[in-house]
């Protein structure tokens, strides 16, 4: 499922650069993922990068964005197709 970040961010803008889908940008507040683009790192990494450098812990699954992991396999190809 697409990992959301809630409203304990601080916006420290760390998590931005450790995303390999580009998933993350400033919203009006503080920062947000697009779950069109959260693959959790699947096709990437083993583990959401994000969630690991996040300092306050404030990233997590969101729950009305379920996906199995060969979903969000597809979505990584999706992504990596469209950047050739
Ligand atoms: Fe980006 Fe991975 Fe975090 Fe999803 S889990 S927002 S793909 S770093
Ligand atoms: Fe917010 Fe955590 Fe990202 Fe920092 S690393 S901007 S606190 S979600």
């Amino acid at each position: 499922m697409a990992l959301k970040i809630t409203d304990s961010c601080i916006s420290c803008d760390v998590c931005v650069f450790e995303c390999p889908n580009q998933a993350i940008s400033l919203g009006e507040e503080i920062y947000v993922i697009d779950p069109e683009r959260c693959t959790e790192c699947v096709g990437h990494h083993e583990t959401p990068q994000c969630v690991a450098v996040c300092p306050v812990d404030c990233i997590v699954p969101d729950p009305e964005r379920r996906e199995e992991r060969e979903l969000l396999y597809q979505k990584y190809l999706r992504l990596t197709k469209t950047r050739r």
